[in-house]
């Protein structure tokens, strides 16, 4: 067998299982996006404030770039460190409320970066956590024990079987396929009480909750008891770039352990420039986070009144559960065919049977234009017999 047989193998099982994955390119970016001549209403993009294309945001990016050009040049800790960097770290560190943050290429990499330089004995990890956070825990060595989701008795039947010098909790703040959001404060407390250390991805709520949008952390008061806030730009900040946010000695380790940012070079300063920028106008504009929860609220309590099972929910992701592969890819179809781009989302990224279609709700998405959303869904939904009529 060649290789081109053996790599069909792959892919044809894939296929059968209605899991094979396509590229598809976009002519722009944003809540709305034109395909073949039509307009369509785009639900599947994480630009979750609209930041990818605030005039400020791209005048600051435009600006780095004129000043500094394409490239840093280096990786950061041979000459590729620019003053920017350490601007966009002090104002992260600052937005977080943490004393340090470290930038990292993009969020994946902050994930297998501070993992891998905690190089932890044991991690106590969520089950829904994010791939990045993973690969970073294997990539670790450490021994890995996942806790069901949210179960915080769960978990502490895990710390109290496995002892642990260096252990790690990792959970996410709002879980990115179910759009739920972690019992902080409990976790927060049996960290304490287990002395391990806490890590909380935030991807989903940075932007979003709390004041200015700093995160769910913040919005607790928790900084003390989370050591490890990560965070990325890619999302709400609307650019590119992963952080943690954490303190100056887990920054120290990082800068000299972490190889996911040492064997790469720093990020170039139009990348920079434009978190800068998105962070600028979340001071400004302080509301935004919650101008999207509130109407995301409106969106899913109209499709739980018509039946549909949006899980716990309770932020700018909605899941709608469908269950099969091929009908959640069905149903993605019939909503396209309706002016709605949704993603269906497929196992291994969720639970099998558990396909669902994933609203991210954005605030370039109007109230006109959810309703119809709802609309449009409740007719696919009745057709697929996801909801009775
Ligand atoms: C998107 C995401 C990441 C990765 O961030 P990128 O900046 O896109 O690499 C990490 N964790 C979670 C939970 C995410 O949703």
């Amino acid at each position: 067998m060649n290789h081109e047989q053996w790599i069909e193998e792959i892919l044809g099982a894939a296929r059968v299982q209605g899991l094979e994955r396509h590229l598809r390119a976009f002519p722009n970016v944003g809540g709305h996006v034109e395909i073949d001549g039509r307009s369509l209403l785009n639900f599947a993009s994480n630009d979750y404030l609209g930041l990818a294309t605030h005039p400020h945001v791209v005048a600051a990016s435009q600006k780095a770039l004129l000043s500094h050009g394409a490239g840093a040049a280096a990786s950061r800790l041979v000459s590729g460190t620019l003053c920017l960097h350490e601007d966009l770290e002090e104002r992260l560190a600052e937005f977080k409320g943490y004393p340090s943050a470290l930038a990292f290429g993009s969020g994946y990499m902050a994930n297998v970066g501070v993992l891998t330089a905690l190089a932890p004995d044991h991690v106590f990890a969520d089950r829904l956590s994010h791939a990045s956070l993973i690969d970073g825990i294997v990539l670790s060595r450490a021994r890995l024990h996942r806790f069901r989701h949210n179960d915080v008795e769960h978990l502490e039947r895990l710390l109290s079987k496995y002892p642990s010098e260096r252990g790690v909790i990792v959970v996410e703040s709002v879980y990115s396929m179910d759009g739920d959001i972690a019992p902080l404060v409990e976790l927060a407390e049996l960290a304490q009480r287990y002395g391990v250390t806490l890590m909380v991805d935030e991807a989903h709520s940075t932007g979003i909750m709390g004041e200015q949008g700093r995160g769910l952390v913040s919005q607790l008061g928790l900084e003390d008891q989370v050591h490890v806030s990560m965070g990325t730009m890619s999302k709400a900040l609307g650019g590119y770039g992963g952080f943690i946010a954490c303190s100056a000695r887990i920054r120290n380790l990082c800068v000299n352990r972490a190889r996911a940012f040492i064997y790469t070079t720093a990020m170039p300063p139009s990348v920079a420039g434009a978190a800068l920028g998105a962070l600028d106008v979340l001071r400004d504009e302080p509301e935004l986070g919650t101008t999207l929860l509130k109407r995301c609220a409106r969106f899913r309590e109209a499709l739980r009144a018509l039946g549909f099972d949006t899980m716990q929910t309770e932020t700018q992701i909605v899941p709608v559960v469908v269950g099969a592969n091929e009908a959640a890819l069905d149903m993605a179809r019939a909503m396209a065919a309706e002016g709605i781009l949704v993603a269906a989302i497929r196992p291994p990224t969720v639970p099998a049977g558990m396909a669902r279609l994933r609203f991210s709700v954005t605030l370039t998405h109007s109230d006109e234009d959810l309703d119809r959303t709802v609309d449009v869904l409740a007719n696919v939904g009745r057709k697929h017999g996801l909801i009775s009529s």
